[in-house]
């Protein structure tokens, strides 16, 4: 028999599927577990698109399960808290992110690293503890462990805020984490899309420099007036290039296509390093030369724990750090979805979901 996903928990939910890898959304109505001890409850208000959102709904990284609502940079209002909740009430506006649960007790959990602990639950498409497959913010409503939500900062606007969940943490970490955080480096963004435009707001407010390095030349005179970048590199103009090796500490590499990687590691001083916080579906090609010579690094970086997005989303709110969005209805996730294959947005969508998404 097949389940019903209406009937399979006892809070009803709408929002929008993708049922197959062809990716396209429509209306799913489902459900979601009452809420527990632990757990908070919340009218989802607003909700970013992520470029992982279209990787995930049409499975390009192997692990999606069917029907996905993806989302997983929601905020909301709390409409209910289980009995042993202690830091939210009823009203408060709060955040869930990329994840929803971790084991709590290994070392990566006890260093509020939970981000990087083996159990960590992702926010969509995962299995949580009670083997129920879970569902992200391209809903109506949210059910989740205190633990995994952040406090809205007062006063922050809830919409334009939403994006920092992901792309915001996904970039602060990194440049808080590797020491690009001071004045006096050079911080390099490569990517100007959803996660860059964060990381340049990010490095500006920690008094960097910062050169975005970009395949788009038409992208320059926005980052350098809007932005207020200090320099802007042409990936594919090798003298350009060039004439730029050996200047940059650090490099957060946003780009989740295949692309190149040996003319961003010639940019990097010594010691300096390759940051990699976007996820290509194949191997990117490493050669070992430019690597020693200046004894350069290559690291990874996915998002943050709960503490640091909390700091991250506390620092963004007094400095005034919004990303830049264009807000959409809910039935133009599949347009949007076309539209962010090809970059064609400045800089994330946003789902208004309280307005567009009504429960029939
Ligand atoms: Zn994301
Ligand atoms: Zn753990």
């Amino acid at each position: 028999m097949e389940k019903s996903y209406e009937t399979e928990h006892p809070v009803k939910a709408c929002g929008y599927a993708a049922r197959d890898t062809s990716g396209v959304f429509s209306p799913f109505k489902f459900s979601r577990r009452a809420t527990g001890e632990h757990d908070v409850q919340f009218k989802v208000l607003y909700c970013g698109i992520c470029h992982s959102d279209l990787h995930m709904v049409k499975n390009e990284w192997g692990m999606t399960q069917y029907p996905i609502v993806p989302g997983h940079e929601i905020v909301g209002e709390v409409t209910e808290v289980g009995s042993k909740v202690e830091k939210f009430k009823v009203g408060d506006k709060v955040g869930v992110g990329c994840m929803v649960g971790s084991c709590r007790e290994c070392e990566q959990c006890t260093n509020d690293l939970e981000n990087y602990c083996s159990k960590m639950i992702l926010t969509y498409s995962a299995p949580y503890t009670d083997g129920a497959i879970t569902y992200g913010g391209y809903s109506d409503v949210m059910v989740a462990d205190e633990h995994f939500v952040v406090r809205w900062p007062e006063n922050f606007p809830l919409d334009l805020g939403a994006p920092l969940l992901c792309a915001g943490i996904t970039t602060y970490s990194p440049l808080r984490y590797f020491g690009l955080d001071k004045p006096g480096m050079h911080v390099g963004v490569v990517g100007l899309g959803g996660l860059g435009h964060v990381a340049v707001k990010f490095a500006k407010a920690f008094g960097t420099k910062v050169t975005v390095i970009s395949t788009s030349l038409s992208k320059k005179k926005e980052a350098i007036e809007k932005l207020g970048v200090d320099g802007f590199l042409v990936s594919s103009d090798q003298e350009q290039m060039q004439a730029a090796a050996s200047t940059l500490d650090g490099i957060i590499d946003t780009v989740s296509a295949v692309h190149p990687i040996l003319p961003l590691i010639n940019l990097l001083k010594p010691h300096g390093r390759l940051i990699l916080v976007g996820a290509p579906e194949k191997p990117l090609e490493l050669y070992a030369f430019p690597m020693l010579v200046g004894r350069r690094s290559i690291s990874g970086s996915g998002i943050g724990g709960m503490k640091e997005t909390q700091e991250m989303l506390d620092f963004a709110a007094k400095h005034n750090i919004l990303p830049d969005v264009e807000m959409i209805p809910i039935d133009y996730v599949n347009t949007a979805m076309e539209r962010l294959l090809k970059s064609d947005v400045k800089y994330r969508f946003v789902i208004d979901i309280a307005k567009s998404l009504k429960a029939e």
